[in-house]
């Protein structure tokens, strides 16, 4: 008789998660506070409050362990969540591995990925707390679509930062923004101190994140009604980002099966600590024994090549001072496709669980992640995008490792979302127009050189 094998995992709306997972508490050692970037002491709430409204500051600092998700945002959540769990049986046997492996899919959302968990949320939160307009900055352009959809949802003006080297290359994601309605500008900009000053040295600059947030964080902290948000690093984002990694708990349980090894790609850390958080408390307790592994690309290898001490979030030095892994504010990194993994720092969270012991890292090259991300495509139906093929590529290499050592082994990934906004750098890959990046010893050391002197 044909039996049909399992291969997706869904759970009712009613089990999308009634709160956030906040790991803080949860701890071995605490997170090293952040601090004010002219008299390094720790920050109080009060430091932050030019910039976000208070309740999502109380957020970011706060020790309590479950945090309740509003129930507007669990109404608009329950337009794509629970997202799927898929088990990959057909990329399973195209590499002929005994792995099993499982991937968490954040590309059902209506924005394409995982960021519209926490957009939904900052929204909700600064349209209760009296915010008119919110102002941001996007690499790819994910994070500035999900964005001004949500503010569309919640009646709020959004203005978005949008990195110059996305801003030619990616016209669909600006257009996506637009409708939504939100004002896009290519940053450096001549709106903003810092835009200008750049673009007094180096008019032709591609941007870098780092600019954008120094224009959008700008933009803010001149103007009462104007807030930021920003769509990865700080701790409230990686919160939000926890209905992952629960769901997933679920699903596994649904699947039958414990991972013995978990994987995200990691640009400023959000998606990957959005499923593995809730795994972490529960290694912390024992009981859990995966391997936790972030995968980040060669040319961009904050976590592997960077230094775990402050430094700013961003290349103006207008943010707080933050302890970090980071390859130093200043560092421009080379123009991988993989936009948003192009950070130079990485969550204060991440690096933290990372120097503890509880996670490893790891690096692909660019080439490698679009052989795997095509490899996925052919066997899977879902292009995945630029940044989320290096989690692909990851979890391909622990199943190849599997199939060496003759060893079944259960692999989970998170699937952070889907490329079809980025066929452009599948083109340049098919065209074989890509090119690996080394890592740019030489540029990490001079940005390096560059930190912050104190302790
Ligand atoms: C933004 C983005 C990333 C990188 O950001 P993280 O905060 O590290 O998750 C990865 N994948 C996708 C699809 C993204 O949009």
């Amino acid at each position: 008789m044909f039996r049909m094998d399992t291969v997706q995992y869904l759970l009712p709306q009613d089990r999308i998660p009634r709160v956030w997972y906040n790991i803080l508490p949860d701890l071995p050692k605490p997170l090293a506070p952040p601090l004010h970037p002219g008299t390094h002491k720790p920050l109080g709430p009060d430091d932050l409050a030019p910039l976000f409204p208070m309740s999502l500051i109380m957020q970011e600092v706060s020790s309590e362990r479950e945090i309740e998700i509003p129930e507007e945002v669990r109404q608009i959540y329950a337009q794509w969540r629970p997202s799927p769990l898929f088990r990959a049986r057909r990329l399973e046997k195209a590499l002929d591995t005994p792995a099993h492996i499982y991937y968490k899919y954040e590309g059902v959302s209506p924005a394409g990925s995982h960021k519209l968990n926490t957009a939904v949320a900052q929204a909700y939160y600064n349209k209760k707390d009296g915010t008119k307009h919110l102002s941001t900055e996007t690499g790819a352009g994910q994070w500035g679509s999900s964005l001004a959809m949500a503010c569309s949802f919640f009646g709020l003006d959004c203005k978005v930062f949008m990195v110059r080297v996305s801003y030619d290359q990616k016209p669909y994601r600006r257009a996506l923004m637009e409708t939504f309605g939100a004002c896009v500008t290519a940053s450096p900009s001549i709106e903003t101190e810092s835009g200008r000053a750049i673009l007094a040295q180096h008019p032709n600059s591609n941007g870098s994140l780092g600019i954008a947030i120094s224009e959008a964080v700008e933009v803010a902290a001149k103007d009462p009604n104007t807030k930021y948000a920003l769509g990865s690093v700080l701790n409230h984002v990686l919160l939000h980002q926890t209905v992952i990694g629960q769901e997933a708990i679920e699903q596994m349980a649904l699947a039958g099966e414990e991972p013995d090894v978990i994987i995200g790609c990691t640009g400023g850390g959000s998606n990957f600590a959005g499923l593995v958080m809730p795994y972490i408390g529960l290694k912390i307790k024992g009981k859990c024994n995966a391997r936790i592994v972030a995968v980040e690309p060669t040319a961009c290898p904050s976590l592997t090549k960077g230094r775990f001490t402050y430094d700013f979030g961003d290349t103006g030095h207008l943010t707080p001072l933050v302890k970090m892994h980071t390859l130093g504010s200043t560092f421009m990194p080379p123009g991988i496709h993989a936009g948003g993994l192009r950070y130079h720092g990485m969550a204060p969270l991440v690096s933290h669980v990372l120097d503890l012991g509880l996670a490893e890292a790891t690096t692909v090259q660019q080439l490698d992640a679009f052989a795997a991300g095509v490899q996925f495509a052919q066997a899977e139906g879902i292009v995945p995008a630029p940044e989320a093929n290096h989690a692909v590529a990851g979890a391909i290499k622990e199943a190849l490792v599997a199939k060496a050592e003759g060893k079944q082994r259960t692999i989970l990934f998170n699937l952070s979302g889907h490329g079809h906004f980025d066929m452009q750098s599948y083109i340049a890959y098919q065209a074989g127009q890509l090119e690996n990046y080394e890592y740019p010893a030489e540029e990490i050391a001079m940005a390096l050189a560059g930190l912050p002197a104190f302790e």
